[in-house]
């Protein structure tokens, strides 16, 4: 943990839409599901949970893509509707949100403490030791919490 970093700040490609952390984030780890890949045109998305109340940002400047899987699993995608590049994804009512760390300013300190849908990763990846490292989707996030709160990022 490192306060001091405090408030983080982001955005997409094209400036458009900006947001503030004022908080400290609850986790940080790397999704290695299919959607993430194919949303992050990449091998993985990285997430970072954070408590919604900490998140600053003009929520009517985003485009919205529902992912209409059961109405529990209901997820919304923000992303720039200028550039497309995707922001945060949140469900409807929860206290939390995950913002695509990738769009931080300031990524070279992000060291994520779990994988998760490893089941899809790709076959090259490999995971940092001492990570934790999940199949499909964690049932709780708990221990995924406790390891980043024990991390001390500089
Ligand atoms: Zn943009
Ligand atoms: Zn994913």
């Amino acid at each position: 943990m490192n306060k001091n970093r405090l408030p983080l700040s982001g955005g997409c490609q094209c400036g458009a839409v900006r947001y503030r952390i004022t908080g400290w984030p609850l986790t940080l780890y790397c999704c290695h599901c299919s959607e993430c890949q194919r949303q992050a045109s990449s091998a993985f998305g990285m997430s970072m949970r954070v408590a919604r109340q900490n998140v600053e940002i003009d929520w009517q400047a985003m485009a919205r893509r529902v992912r209409e899987a059961g109405q529990r699993n209901e997820v919304h995608g923000h992303f720039c509707p200028d550039c497309g590049v995707r922001i945060l994804h949140d469900r409807p009512g929860s206290a939390t949100v995950t913002i695509k760390a990738g769009t931080l300013d300031d990524t070279s300190w992000l060291n994520p403490v779990a994988h998760i849908w490893t089941a899809s990763a790709q076959p090259w990846v490999q995971f940092a030791g001492g990570s934790l490292v999940y199949e499909y989707q964690p049932e709780r996030f708990d221990e995924l919490e406790a390891a980043w709160a024990g991390r001390d990022v500089g």
